[in-house]
This record gives C-alpha cells, sequence and structure tokens, in this order.
C-alpha cells in the first residue's frame, strides 16, 4: 500500500455537468482518471476541518436527498447522536442505499459504472463527519457489473490508503464493505435494507426510531441514496456558494434526470434543480417523432402523474409538490397519446402487487384487489360505480399501510382517474360496442 499523490486541483465551473462530466471519457471508473478529475481533493479538505464542521457545510449548501423524499443531507447527519449524548458512545454506520428499483429510475447504477470513485470519495467524507469506522453499499444483486466496478474501485482505494488505517495520515480509520442485495424493491426502503443487510428478510421497520437513533445492528446508522453520497465530494472541494448558485434557493445544486419512454433521445439528463420538461425535451429531442405527449412520471412510477399541461412545472421539491406531485427520483417516464392510461396504471399496480412484502393487510390485500378490479376495467367488462370501488379500496391502502410502498402503489391511480376519468369510463361495454380499450383500432 502506498498513500496516494494527489495532483494541485484544478477550478471547476459552477454549471451541470458535475456529476456525470467524465462518463464518456475512456476508463472514466479507474483511480488514475478520476484523480485527474479532481478526485479526493474534496475528501483531502473535509480532512483538515473538524467532523462537526463537515456536517455544517453540507447542511449550508442544502443538499436534499436524491432517494426521493428529499430530506435535508446535513440535517440528517447532525442527527447522529455524538459523545456524551444518549447512544453516542455506540458505533455509527454509514449505509448507501444503491437498491435502486423505482420503475423508471436509472440514474444511480450508470453513476456507479463510470464514476465509482465519486461515490467512494463521498462515502469517506460523509462516515468522517459522522463518526463512522464502518460504511455499506448496499446494491441490487442483479446489477453484477455494478458490483463488480464498485468492488474493484474500493480495492483501488484501500491501496492507495483512501480507505483503510489512517487515511491521508489524518488519523481517520474507515472500513467499506460493498455488498449485494437478494433483488426485491422493498428492501430500497431504508429499514427493510438494514434488516436484509443484517441477514434478514428485508421487511419495513417501524419508524420511528428512525435509523439515526436505531439503524444497523440497532446502532445511529445514516441511510443515503448514491446521488446524494457522490454531490458531497464536489460541495467539499467548491464550497457551499458554489454549490447554490445553481438550482433554487430552497432546492440547491444539481441533480440527475433520467428520461425514459416515448422521448426522441432516452437517457439521464444532469441539470440544475427546478429545469422544467419542456427545457428537459429540447435537450433530448422532444417526444417521439409524429406524436404529442399524454401523461408522465415527474419522480418515478409512486408520484402521481402529471399531463402535457404541466410541462413549464420547476422540476424542483417546491414547484413539483405545489402542482400537486413530488419530485421522487427524478424518474420521468413519458407516454404519449398512443398509450391507454387504464393499461398503464395497471401495469404498475401489478408491480406493487408483486413487490408488496406482505407484512400489513391494507397493502398485501388491496393491491391484490387492485389488480383484479383494474384487469376488469381495462377488458372493458366495468361500470361507473367500479370507479368508486376502486377510489374506496386506494383510499383504504393510501395512509393506513405500514411504508411508503402502500402510498406509492395509489398514486397512478388518485392521478389517472383525476386527469383520465373519461378514458376510464370510455372503456366499459355499451349498446355500440364490446367495451375494452378506446385506443385500440380493434375495438368494433
Ligand atoms: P421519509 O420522508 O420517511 O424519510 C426520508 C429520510 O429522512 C429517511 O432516511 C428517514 O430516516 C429520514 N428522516 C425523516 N424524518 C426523520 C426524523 N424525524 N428523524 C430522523 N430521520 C428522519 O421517506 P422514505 O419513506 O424513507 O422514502 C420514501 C421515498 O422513497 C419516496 O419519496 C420515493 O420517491 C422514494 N423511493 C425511491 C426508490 C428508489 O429506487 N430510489 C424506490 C422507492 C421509493
Ligand atoms: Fe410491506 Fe406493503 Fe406493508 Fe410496506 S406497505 S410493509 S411493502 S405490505
Amino acid at each position: 500500500m502506498t498513500t496516494v499523490e494527489l495532483p494541485p486541483a484544478t477550478p471547476e465551473p459552477a454549471q451541470v455537468p458535475v456529476l456525470s462530466r467524465y462518463w464518456s471519457d475512456a476508463e472514466s471508473w479507474t483511480l488514475p482518471n478520476y484523480l485527474r478529475q479532481n478526485g479526493y481533493q474534496g475528501l483531502r479538505a473535509a480532512l483538515r476541518q473538524a467532523p462537526d464542521d463537515v456536517i455544517e457545510t453540507v447542511k449550508a449548501s442544502g443538499l436534499r436527498g436524491r432517494g426521493g423524499a428529499g430530506f435535508p443531507v446535513g440535517t440528517k447527519w447532525s442527527f447522529i447522536p455524538q459523545g456524551s449524548a444518549p447512544g453516542g458512545d455506540r458505533p455509527h454506520y454509514l449505509v448507501v442505499n444503491a437498491d435502486e428499483s423505482e420503475p423508471g429510475t436509472c440514474k444511480d447504477m450508470p453513476l456507479m459504472l463510470a464514476s465509482p470513485h465519486m461515490l467512494v470519495e463521498g462515502v469517506i467524507i460523509a462516515a468522517y463527519a459522522i463518526r463512522a469506522r464502518h460504511a455499506f453499499i448496499y446494491v441490487r444483486g442483479e446489477v453484477a457489473s455494478v458490483i463488480s466496478r464498485l468492488r474493484t474501485a474500493v480495492a483501488e482505494a484501500y491501496d492507495a490508503n483512501l480507505l483503510g488505517a489512517n487515511i491521508f495520515g489524518s488519523g481517520f480509520d474507515l472500513d467499506l464493505v460493498v455488498h449485494a442485495g437478494a433483488g426485491a424493491y422493498i428492501c430500497g426502503e431504508e429499514t427493510a435494507l438494514l434488516d436484509s443487510l443484517e441477514g434478514r428478510r428485508g421487511q419495513p421497520r417501524l419508524r420511528p426510531p428512525f435509523p439515526a437513533v436505531a439503524g444497523l445492528y440497532a446502532s445511529p446508522t445514516v441511510v443515503n441514496n448514491v446521488e446524494s453520497i457522490a454531490s458531497v465530494p464536489s460541495i467539499m472541494r467548491n464550497g457551499v456558494d458554489w454549490f447554490r448558485s445553481m438550482g433554487t434557493e430552497k432546492s440547491p445544486g444539481f441533480t440527475m434526470y433520467s428520461l425514459s419512454g416515448h422521448v426522441t433521445h432516452p437517457g439521464q439528463y444532469e441539470a440544475p434543480l427546478g429545469i422544467t420538461l419542456r427545457e428537459l425535451l429540447e435537450r433530448a429531442g422532444g417526444i417521439r417523432a409524429g406524436h404529442t405527449l399524454k401523461f408522465w412520471t415527474p419522480g418515478g412510477s409512486s408520484t402521481p402523474i402529471f399531463t402535457a399541461e404541466h410541462l413549464d412545472v420547476p422540476l424542483d421539491y417546491e414547484g413539483v409538490g405545489a402542482a400537486g406531485s413530488m419530485l421522487g427520483t427524478k424518474a420521468i417516464q413519458l407516454f404519449d397519446e398512443t398509450t391507454c392510461i387504464v393499461r398503464a396504471v395497471l401495469r404498475w399496480t401489478e408491480f406493487y402487487a408483486h413487490e408488496s412484502c406482505g407484512k400489513c393487510t391494507p397493502c398485501r390485500e388491496g393491491t391484490y384487489w387492485l389488480v383484479q378490479l383494474l384487469k376488469r376495467l381495462e377488458a372493458g367488462g366495468g361500470t361507473p360505480a367500479d370507479l368508486d370501488t376502486l377510489s374506496e379500496v386506494t383510499g383504504n391502502i393510501v395512509g393506513k399501510s405500514f411504508c411508503a410502498l402502500g402510498d406509492g402503489a395509489g398514486s397512478p391511480i388518485i392521478s389517472s382517474l383525476k386527469y383520465f376519468r373519461d378514458e376510464y369510463l370510455a372503456h366499459f361495454a355499451t349498446d355500440d360496442h364490446p367495451g375494452g380499450c378506446p385506443l385500440d383500432p380493434s375495438r368494433s
């Protein structure tokens, strides 16, 4: 092992891309290449400060969690009890949630493939700040290439004295483990993830206590999303004002938007928070040729859908919230006029029914019955009264389930009934036709 020599830092512009700037470089994932990209300069800056000062910097930056909920990252770190506070004497843990699996969400996997050291550097800074000596990256088990890329990066970091004992001669020690999950959507829920990491079946725990108080092995634990942690090194390198010069006052900085579906150039688009879908579509070549936007998800299928009337909503936490949805994971799934809303909602609901962990009755039983109802409606066998039943069953899940999966399952149903009730009604059989999707040319 030899301690790595960092080249001099180079100034960075206050503009995107930051996270994805080097994704197209040859072998962007290697340590030598990351060092040429100002890699580990943020860690060096952090280690020159007291841990509490690092937390204050991240707090002042206003960085919000990029896993979906948008909880302020520095505030979460500050919840970890320190010193003589109750629980302060127990080990602290940092766990990165890399179990990305919300439908449409595909930003963390390319980030880990192209820039694994950006995540590793963020992990070391975050662990130093919360005084953790052990950190874990919990990755979806199916993505073998990502796991292997991360493990290679971690081995490189150990060889360069960026992990292990006495990092950079600072006296700070950290061990980092890359753990492969077993491929269950619910293990992206932070407490189910912790159960799974401890070797048990992944099912959500009651909160409170939140992981900050009793997390991994009942010890104070920070659970953060990949993109949240990967955003930290650039803040430590360039400072709070640099970060806050992008985005909006309450949603500062940059983020990854994932565009998929009926768009000309699907992919990851890094942009300042507050950009609109209209602007993103200009970069992505618009909706596929000859078609028009019908509906879209601002943050994955767990967030209420939007329509073409929402093209100018600022895509930040406040803007999307004020317009009636949630920014969520910023997974923008786009659907044009050829898509049947009832079929799309059925597909999403089948996903939630399949992924329901079964712990609580409203979600376990309710999602099953939602699928039965939606199948009947889609086939044209419903009546207007069935729409009331659909709302009623959804209402018995949302807000009454044990974790956010139940609420997420209700979002597409409630929002699609709000915007497309007529399309549901148009599925029902009449004297003129046998029922089914009105967009289906074979319906007589
Ligand atoms: P949440 O708002 O309950 O919690 C967010 C974070 O803040 C958690 O880490 C929680 O521990 C912490 N927190 C909240 N209040 C706290 C308190 N009083 N004290 C200490 N810590 C506190 O949200 P959630 O249920 O963890 O996550 C829901 C979100 O997950 C949804 O918005 C959805 O968009 C997202 N999601 C993401 C994926 C994905 O693939 N990335 C998949 C499914 C859902
Ligand atoms: Fe499990 Fe669904 Fe209940 Fe969450 S809401 S605990 S996923 S059954």
